[in-house]
């Protein structure tokens, strides 16, 4: 049997994420959860959606009856991942969350308590687990092609357009770009080291404070980690830039693009990264198919544990800045 999801949020990722799906193996959506009735005939003809499988987030807790949706694929604004997913988990249903999982770690950690409690699973949408070239740097890394890891140097940034939208709203974004696209700077210093960080340090510079009145324009950030490897990261709502940059003491990777949607560009001290070019979205949700059906691991993770290390980090970094860039200790 395939995987039945149903989106919530009809958004532009939500968008991008139904389109992926039409070429899913494992995975196929028949449903969703709407706020804005107009959507409705829309999607309902675009995917053959049953009226049955239409919901809104007033009548979302009716899916406890349905069997034709295994798991609900939240994709609304950050700081809303919280609430959704606890009302999801409350029918009984698997959840799928998009990356930031949450607005702060305490957050995050009441998520994993309500999917722990209602017995299903909680994954979390880092759809760069799945992709090909990230895939094999992670393979050269622990065969030690690059021999030991000694440097991490990471970007991920973009000039940001509409100042109405709520990604430059506090109370539904959480946070500016640490949390939209810093994370992914942040994600891949933890599985490009295969380990977690003893300390952060951060500096944040807003040039524009009119537009970042609530939330960050730019944050550089520093991770320690255990084995004496130092990730630089640095991410932006100002510069069209992303990098993946890691140097070991046999070899190197260089990713640029490195986390958006395709394709991406690397090379290593053996020449250029040749990986296949996929929709992320399609290898994900197949990839989530074979999690909650056939409760196949993953590594590096991608389940609400992962998100909580990534949220406690990000917690850490605001806490750093807050405190002029003072050295803070992750438990
Ligand atoms: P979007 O603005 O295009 O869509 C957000 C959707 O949430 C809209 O359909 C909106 O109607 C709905 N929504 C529900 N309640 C809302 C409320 N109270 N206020 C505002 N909107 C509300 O945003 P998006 O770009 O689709 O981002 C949605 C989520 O997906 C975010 O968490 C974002 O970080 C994530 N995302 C992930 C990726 C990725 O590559 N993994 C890419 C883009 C976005």
């Amino acid at each position: 049997p395939k995987l039945r999801v149903a989106l919530m949020g009809l958004g532009s990722y939500a968008t991008r994420v139904a389109e992926a799906m039409k070429t899913c193996q494992s995975a196929v959506l028949t449903g969703i959860v709407t706020g804005t009735p107009a959507k409705i005939p829309v999607w309902k003809e675009k995917y053959a959606l049953a009226d049955k499988n239409i919901y809104s987030y007033e009548t979302l807790g009716e899916l406890k009856n349905n069997p034709d949706i295994d798991v609900v694929y939240v994709i609304t604004p950050n700081s809303l991942h919280h609430t959704h997913v606890i009302q999801v988990a409350a029918t009984g249903k698997h959840v799928i969350t998009e990356k930031p999982m949450a607005d702060t770690a305490k957050h995050a950690e009441e998520m994993i308590k309500a999917c722990e409690k209602a017995g299903v699973k909680l994954l979390v949408g880092y759809r760069m687990h799945f992709e090909p070239y990230t895939r094999e740097v992670i393979r050269m890394l622990r065969d030690g092609e690059m021999g030991t890891l000694m440097h991490v140097d990471n970007y991920m940034g973009f000039r940001i357009g509409d100042p109405t939208q709520w990604r430059l709203k506090k109370d539904l974004a959480g946070g500016g770009a640490l949390m939209d696209v810093g994370v992914y700077c942040l994600n891949a210093a933890r599985y490009l080291t295969n380990e977690e960080p003893l300390w952060v340090t951060a500096q944040e510079t807003k040039t524009d404070p009119v537009k970042f009145k609530e939330v960050d324009e730019t944050i550089t950030f520093q991770l320690g980690f255990p084995g004496g490897v130092i990730a630089s990261c640095a991410t932006s709502y100002n510069v069209n830039l992303e990098r993946l940059y890691a140097v070991g003491t046999k070899g190197f990777v260089e990713m640029s693009p490195a986390y958006s949607y395709g394709p991406i560009k690397g090379r290593t001290h053996k020449g250029p990264l040749n990986e296949p070019v996929v929709t992320h979205q399609t290898l994900q949700m197949d990839g989530m198919a074979d999690i909650i059906l056939n409760g196949k691991t993953m590594t590096p993770a991608v389940d609400g544990y992962e998100g909580l290390r990534d949220m406690k980090i990000i917690d850490a970094i605001y806490e750093s800045i807050r405190k002029k860039g003072v050295k803070i200790q992750l438990g």
